[in-house]
């Protein structure tokens, strides 16, 4: 354990305990409890980005839940201690993800053990189902939404079985919207987490959308229905956790055309090509988008061929980022570590390209090849895989030999990315050029960045939403006034301005 690790609150690095002598009580019959597990958080990177916005798995279960059942939400990540026992729930579901899969079984043996059904869905239970299956009474493979109502029909009915299977072909606009109602909303930046569209038109190696068995055909849900769900939440910021919005231009638009008379601000993961048409960009910005999530994975063409991910050229990064920011919108950069063209050059190349180019935000991601991946399959024929422990496998561990460096030089350099990124220096190098933009900026920079200490209060002091609403509405209100201008000036054309706004 390195000394940062070691500095750290314990409750963002270990779930609370489970008390093997609680939870005694009778169970009752149709009340189901849905959880999300805990998982340790990296010291290296925000703590505050685990609570900007809920997951939309329980939400989207918890509508498709029969109206005869109660239901309960607990996210251990909110760090409200062990989970609630009072009264037992018949059926608790758990999602399973790689990194919290150790968890996951914990909580299913405690529940089970004390009466209830415990059923397990999410992506590691559709990779590794062998895995999965002694820890739970039911799984749940693929879509949830459909399988859970037919989960909880079967268990009234008596005949719960040991495995539910559906796929991701159903048509995206049947499904019912998010319960959001079951949120607690001030416990996150916003509950307004959306989705437009499922899948991506590219299929990168490393993505777990690659993952062997998992067909997510290409979805899009009506663009006035996604605009009426954000309306209804009554918040000035959503967050869309789609895979790669900007996959269908055509759809883009017309989301963007039911987005803009909301007059509120969102942001979404794109790739970079949405900036292949520069009208686009100025349109996602006249409706309200104020910041892009971008995975650019790699500023080395041959990585990014090898990962089969079709980009344009990285020598033209730099140029479709001006594009962004001309029309306010913030960028925050994804870069994955541990390619075979990577060297120990990369780290700090890496950052000088990403201060050059302002980019207010960027994550950091050791290469992992998830299990059911093409990148898994060619590590393990490869004989590169250092382990199996799934615990590792969260993109701040170098789980297998990288090509040209040692795994430790890898991790070394992944936490000094990091702490580089967030410096006094780098937050000051990379600041908006419309000095009007600087303090907000800088404000959401030193909140997100290097205020890791303080998340842990915020948490569970029920004060994130308090501590960061009103600099969402400063944002919101100040895009107002930047889009009434883009408008005027027919804005993307203007080179040389770059009115960053602080979007989130
Ligand atoms: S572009 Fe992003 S979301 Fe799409 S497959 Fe590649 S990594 Fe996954």
């Amino acid at each position: 354990m390195n000394r940062k690790r070691r500095a750290q609150p314990l409750e963002m690095l270990r779930p609370p305990r489970l008390d093997p002598a609680a939870g005694a009580g009778p169970v009752q019959p149709r009340y189901a409890l849905l959880v999300n597990p805990f998982y340790p958080k990296d010291p290296n990177a925000s703590y505050g980005k685990h609570v900007l916005t809920p997951t939309l798995a329980l939400t989207s279960f918890a509508a498709a839940t029969p109206s005869q059942w109660q239901l309960g939400y607990w996210d251990e990540n909110l760090l409200d201690g062990r989970p609630p026992f009072v009264p037992m729930p018949e059926v608790v579901g758990i999602t399973v993800h790689l990194t919290f899969a150790k968890r996951a079984f914990e909580l299913a043996r405690w529940y089970r053990a004390r009466g209830s059904k415990v059923v397990l869905g999410g992506l590691h239970v559709m990779s590794c189902p062998g895995e999965c299956a002694p820890h739970a009474d039911a799984l749940a493979i693929g879509d949830g939404v459909q399988l859970w109502p037919r989960i909880l029909a079967d268990v009234e009915a008596g005949r719960l079985a040991g495995r539910y299977e559906a796929g991701y072909e159903s048509d995206y606009r049947l499904d019912p919207p998010p319960r959001r109602s079951i949120l607690p909303r001030s416990r996150f930046l916003t509950t307004t987490s959306l989705i437009a569209t499922r899948g991506c038109h590219n299929r990168c190696g490393f993505c777990y959308l690659a993952t062997e068995g998992l067909r997510l055909p290409y979805r899009m849900r009506d663009p006035g229905q996604v605009a009426a769900e954000f309306a209804s939440d009554g918040q000035p910021y959503a967050v869309f956790l789609d895979n790669n919005l900007g996959s269908n231009r055509p759809y883009l638009r017309a989301l963007c055309e039911a987005l803009r008379p909301l007059e509120r601000i969102w942001s979404a993961a794109v790739s970079i090509d949405v900036t292949d048409d520069p009208g686009l960009v100025r349109e996602m910005a006249l409706a309200g988008c104020t910041g892009v999530f971008v995975g650019f994975e790699s500023l080395t063409d041959e990585n990014l061929a090898e990962a089969r991910k079709k980009t344009p050229k990285a020598r033209d990064y730099g140029r479709r980022v001006g594009l962004l920011h001309e029309n306010g919108i913030q960028v925050n950069g994804s870069f994955v570590l541990g390619f075979d063209h990577d060297t120990r050059d990369t780290f700090g190349r890496t950052v000088e390209w990403i201060e050059e180019h302002r980019l207010e935000c960027a994550t950091f991601h050791i290469l992992t090849p998830y299990p059911g991946t093409p990148l898994f399959r060619r590590m393990e024929a490869e004989g590169r895989l250092l382990h199996r422990d799934w615990d590792l496998y969260d993109t701040a561990h170098a789980v297998f030999r990288p090509r040209h460096m040692t795994a430790e030089e890898l991790e070394e350099g992944y936490a000094w990315m990091y702490g580089r990124l967030f410096s006094h220096r780098s937050i000051w190098r990379r600041r908006p050029q419309d000095w009007r933009a600087v303090a907000p900026y800088l404000a959401m920079s030193y909140l997100y960045k290097r205020s890791n200490r303080l998340w842990r209060f915020l948490i569970q002091h029920d004060l994130v939403h308090a501590v960061w609403g009103p600099l969402v509405e400063a944002t919101r209100r100040r895009h107002l006034r930047f889009r009434e201008k883009l408008a005027a000036d027919g804005g993307a054309e203007r080179r040389g301005a770059n009115l960053v706004t602080a979007g989130v």
